[in-house]
């Protein structure tokens, strides 16, 4: 974003008329010769306490304390930080805003940008002309309409079609002097690989969803094959100038304002489930694009819903859906989000349940979307390996994941009743569901702030001994791992110096160690498709990983139980092999031993940190 030069925001703050911007989100009625009233927009009241004054341009709620300026009411209203304010209301009132301190090169890239931009924008406008005009999108425009979506809808979407033709924007654009490089750079045309120096149109014969920034403008285009034979089912714009995969969040600028308003936000899969959400009145709704969700979503997430805002994750129940929201968990760790979820029927999207259970319906399933946590529980207790132990092993360890990351608090108690009724528990397993996971004795560091209540020490100390749950080096390996992602700076370290095959026990930890090696930085990306096995545990790292805080203390720690469990293992190997060495294998252990003693001590006799 430019800076603009003080005297372009003097310009717009003169030409603001506070009376038509507010009056567009609330009724007001003159009271007085420099007093307008009406209903707050920033929270429910019948009677008025909400009061603009338009010739010092500034609102306030008597009821709610809310008060400020234009480009405060812009801010809040629609989502926006200060820059976006003052390019939305220099839109508004038609001030031309000025660039400060610019250089030459500056100003040219931001020339081609927005050339670029009128360039996708005038191609948006095209293929929704084509959508609703052409013959040959009769079979899309009866494709959208059967969906249940209706025209005003898709017209707010800007849904279009793009004709099947090799060249039709191509020859449009250059029309209007628009050069195929700038075609490319948009993302709208490519060069044939058969013929070169032969350009045609990017997108032929599909429905195009305009994929835009916050403030409305067309970035991209998510294109929806039409025919079964058509590869791939949806094209997206690739990477270029103006588009970035897995930045925007469809529909982000129409969600805007509601979400604002609402302080959350709904995220759903698809184009078309916004589509029919928005339709149904749902209106603070984005899609994510099939995408897993990147941190540059989450951080516009928490720009839509405010701080402390809630995010209602609607995604699909299947095996995807459930990764999508892992992986969201995992990106959304350390924001001030309130993650929740909303459980569908399986293998329906919310486009489908607004056309069978209709739109009530369907606000009300909204409605009663539940904490992740609360949902991560169920799904656990809904597998169906929980008849054999190892089954309730595997749930064991990944419900204490979860519960251990609560603060305590009456529902968490109800999720650990829950837990032990159903998976049958001892009370010494009860007791351990709501401690951090690792050695039995979660280090007071690795427990969640505030856990034990303030800087009180916990009454009981916890037992020493883990639970024959999860194999105790298991476990050992698994913490080591989560903890080198919750702290990647140490952790790059830590696994540079394990050794995989003498450190590890499990095939699939040593393929974690090795994966996160490389992907440190973003686990759950680059996984190898096909290893399901170590999807699963790097995403259970990952989720782990975001329940710190956690100190170094606690990673060098686990770095000496790994070292310590692998000289038991070569000393057992060596005694029943007869082999010599077993003294000073021992004499190793014992140094090591030590280590980890007064590595336990520090850790434990720490308090706990201030939440
Ligand atoms: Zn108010």
């Amino acid at each position: 974003m430019p800076r603009y030069t003080d005297d372009s925001k003097e310009r717009v703050r003169d030409a603001v008329d506070m009376v038509a911007l507010v009056g567009a989100k609330t009724d007001l009625r003159k009271a007085g010769p420099a007093s307008y009233q009406g209903l707050c927009p920033f929270h429910d009241e019948r009677t008025p306490s909400f009061g603009i004054d338009p010739v010092k341009k500034v609102y306030h709620c008597f009821g709610c304390g809310a008060g400020g300026d234009a480009f405060t009411f812009v801010e809040e209203t629609e989502g926006l930080d200060f820059a976006g304010a003052l390019e939305f209301l220099a839109d508004r009132f038609g001030v031309q805003l000025e660039v400060a301190d610019e250089d030459p090169q500056a100003a040219q890239r931001r020339a081609r940008r927005e050339r670029l931009l009128t360039l996708l924008d005038r191609t948006a406008a095209f293929y929704a002309r084509v959508l609703w005009d052409a013959d040959e999108a009769a079979g899309a425009r009866a494709y959208l309409l059967d969906r249940g979506l209706d025209e005003p809808a898709l017209r707010a979407f800007r849904v279009g079609y793009s004709p099947k033709a090799w060249d039709t924007v191509l020859m449009a654009s250059r029309r209007a002097g628009f050069s195929e490089d700038e075609l490319q750079a948009a993302g709208l045309a490519q060069r044939s690989r058969d013929r070169p120096g032969q350009i045609f149109d990017r997108f032929r014969g599909r429905i195009m969803f305009p994929l835009t920034d916050l403030r409305g403008r067309t970035l991209g285009f998510g294109a929806r094959a039409l025919r079964d034979d058509q590869q791939p089912k949806y094209l997206n714009s690739s990477d270029g100038e103006v588009y970035h995969k897995g930045r925007q969040l469809f529909g982000a600028d129409l969600a805007r304002s509601a979400a604002a308003k609402a302080g959350r936000v709904v995220v759903v899969e698809g184009y078309t489930d916004v589509l029919a959400l928005h339709q149904a009145g749902i209106e603070n709704v984005v899609g994510l694009m099939g995408t897993a969700m990147t941190e540059e979503q989450v951080a516009a997430l928490a720009r839509l819903s405010g701080v402390d805002g809630v995010v209602d994750l609607a995604l699909d129940a299947d095996a995807a859906g459930q990764e999508a929201m892992l992986r969201a968990a995992w990106v959304a760790r350390g924001q001030r989000l309130e993650l929740r979820v909303v459980p569908l029927p399986p293998g329906t999207d919310p486009a489908e349940l607004v056309t069978v259970e209709g739109a009530d319906a369907v606000r009300s399933r909204m409605a009663g979307s539940v904490p992740f946590a609360r949902f991560r529980v169920d799904t656990i207790l809904a597998r169906d390996d929980l008849g054999t132990p190892e089954g309730r092993d595997r749930a064991y360890a990944e419900l204490r994941g979860v519960l251990s990351a609560l603060p305590p608090a009456p529902s968490r108690d109800e999720l650990v009743r829950k837990v032990a009724s159903r998976l049958g528990l001892s009370e010494q397993l009860v007791a351990l569901l709501v401690q951090a996971p690792g050695r039995g004795e979660a280090p007071a560091a690795a427990r969640p702030a505030g856990a034990d209540g303030g800087a009180s020490r916990p009454a009981a100390p916890p037992p020493r001994r883990a639970p024959d749950v999860l194999d105790k080096r298991q476990q050992t390996e698994r913490t080591f791992l989560a903890l080198c992602i919750a702290m990647p700076d140490l952790g790059r370290d830590a696994l540079r110096r394990v050794d995989l095959e003498r450190h590890f026990t499990s095939p699939v930890a040593r393929r974690a160690a090795a994966h996160l090696r490389e992907h440190l930085a973003s686990p759950t990306e680059g996984l190898p498709e096909g290893d399901p096995e170590l999807s699963e545990l790097v995403v259970e790292l990952a989720v782990r990983a975001g329940q710190g805080p956690f100190e170094a203390t606690a990673l060098e720690l686990e770095t000496l139980q790994l070292e310590l469990a692998r000289l038991e293992r070569e000393i057992a190997a060596a005694r029943a092999e007869g082999r010599p060495g077993v003294a000073a294998l021992a004499a190793e252990r014992t140094a090591v031993q030590a280590k980890v003693d007064v590595a336990v001590d520090e850790v434990s006799t720490r308090p706990p940190r201030e939440p």
